[in-house]
């Protein structure tokens, strides 16, 4: 099961690649098919393999030569990471794939984040609702689907984000400059569906205590935007994570 997970993770890391290439550049995801940006050759299936023909390739277009991004690598094997520790900690794998896909998706949103200072919202609200959908499944058994949870669960994901719309109003209101994007809204709302109001609370406070190192690093040198989104979706993953062990009382 492991394995599967992982080697699904690094197929949709794949996937995930062809997002931060082409969304922020409005180009169409489906077509053309992938080739190489500096000598135009179509890159063929077996050269496309997740992870394995980045290393076979040691990198390198299978054509021309030129280096391809390691960027490619390190999102196919976080996205894989991300799929086989949500799996191992998944009570069935229809909820196991819909958190994994919501939390695969804030790693493209991240990166994209970091690269071009932009958020798309396409991929943004898909990996909302991605966290919502998995709400649905959050029973023992898939033998049912919980609509009570859905409920739950969006009214977690409604609070977080009102939550934040408040914060922005007093941040950009005390601060004199806009602050916190509508982005990071949405954002917040993923947490909520995928966490519950209180572990999402949790992950928007390790968010922040995160964002807080690179902070204090730029300040330094005289820059005082930080992509926020990324640190978000971390505090989200880590309390993903180790929400069982998080709460001694209750
Ligand atoms: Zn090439």
């Amino acid at each position: 099961m492991i394995a599967f997970a992982l080697f699904l993770g690094f197929v949709f890391g794949s996937f995930l690649n062809v997002l931060i290439v082409r969304i922020p550049k409005e180009q169409s995801i489906i077509r053309p098919a992938s080739h190489c940006p500096v000598c135009k050759n179509r890159v063929k299936w077996y050269h496309n393999i997740p992870v394995f023909s980045y290393l076979f390739l040691k990198g390198r277009c299978a054509y021309c030569g030129v280096r391809i991004p390691l960027m490619y690598l390190i999102v196919e094997l976080v996205s894989g990471a991300i799929f086989a520790v949500i799996f191992m900690k998944s009570p069935n794998i229809f909820y196991a794939l819909c958190v994994s896909v919501s939390f695969a998706l804030l790693l493209a949103l991240s990166v994209i984040d970091i690269k071009y200072k932009e958020v798309p919202d396409s991929i943004n609200l898909s990996a909302f609702f991605a966290g919502l959908f998995a709400a649905l499944f959050y029973a023992p058994m898939p033998t049912f689907i919980n609509f009570i949870n859905l409920l739950e669960y969006g009214k977690s994901a409604f609070l977080l984000a009102g939550f934040f719309v408040m914060l922005r109003f007093i941040l950009s209101y005390a601060l004199k400059k806009e602050s916190l994007g509508e982005a990071d809204i949405i954002v917040a709302a993923t947490l909520g569906a995928l966490l519950g109001s209180q572990n999402g609370f949790l992950a928007i406070f390790v968010g922040a205590l995160l964002s807080l190192i690179p902070a204090l690093v730029y300040r330094k040198k005289g820059i005082n935007e930080v992509a926020f989104v990324p640190f978000l979706s971390a505090g989200g993953f880590l309390v993903f994570v180790f929400k069982e062990h998080l709460w001694f009382m209750g």
